[in-house]
């Protein structure tokens, strides 16, 4: 790994957990400039990071080489969701009926990132709930061993965004809904492919009343 790559994927990390947390609102502006300048970078790779946003839709360019957030609408949130139980619900069923040896130790090292998901919905830290999810559940489905699969839902989830203070007043059962992470490793240890299946249902289902919120 050369450092001009690494720097280049911090950044791409840094902004999308910005987009995907809200810190980058919707339907504002935002110049590559004066990104960088807030990283402590060079432009190019926030231009870079950004031009792979345009492509998947999360943002627009401007006029005057700005970018705007692109705001999800309820249909997009919705669609999200569809794709998300199409692929998700099956695969951890597959995983937990296929989880013994290296992918048994693999599951139960997801355990520490589960429980600081439950601490970040306890302290109400929501940029660290948001990016320890999208770790917890790519880390999960990775273990089917489809990279395009596990990049493809962490790409739908960055077209869904958090909305600050309305989404945290409204993530009152946010604690409980956390607790489901831990419920996925137990389920998998115990080779319960249904109760997997039905858990990871109910749980996408809350994900969804969650980013609603940022229907405005
Ligand atoms: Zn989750």
């Amino acid at each position: 790994v050369n450092s001009r790559q690494s720097v280049r994927d911090q950044v791409a990390e840094n902004l999308r957990s910005a987009l995907v947390t809200g810190r980058l609102r919707p339907g504002e502006r935002y110049s590559a400039p004066r990104l960088a300048q807030e990283l402590g970078v060079s432009a190019t790779p926030v231009r870079e990071a950004m031009l792979d946003f345009v492509r998947l839709g999360w943002v627009e360019v401007e006029a005057n080489a700005g970018f705007r957030v692109v705001e999800p609408s309820t249909r997009a949130l919705d669609d999200m969701l569809e794709l998300r139980l199409l692929i998700e619900v099956p695969t951890m069923g597959e995983i937990a009926a296929a989880c013994e040896g290296e992918t048994a130790e693999a599951v139960e090292a997801l355990r520490p990132l589960a429980r600081d998901l439950v601490a970040a919905a306890e302290e109400g830290d929501l940029v660290r709930y948001v990016t320890d999810d999208i770790d917890f559940h790519a880390g999960f489905l990775d273990l089917h061993g489809n990279a395009r699969l596990t990049e493809f839902v962490s790409e739908l989830r960055g077209s869904s965004r958090l909305f600050g203070l309305s989404a945290l007043a409204a993530a009152g059962n946010l604690v409980e809904t956390t607790r489901e992470h831990e419920r996925m490793i137990d389920l998998a240890l115990a080779r319960d492919r249904e109760g997997m299946e039905a858990l990871v249902r109910r749980h996408l289902g809350h994900t969804r009343g969650i980013w609603a919120v940022g229907g405005r």
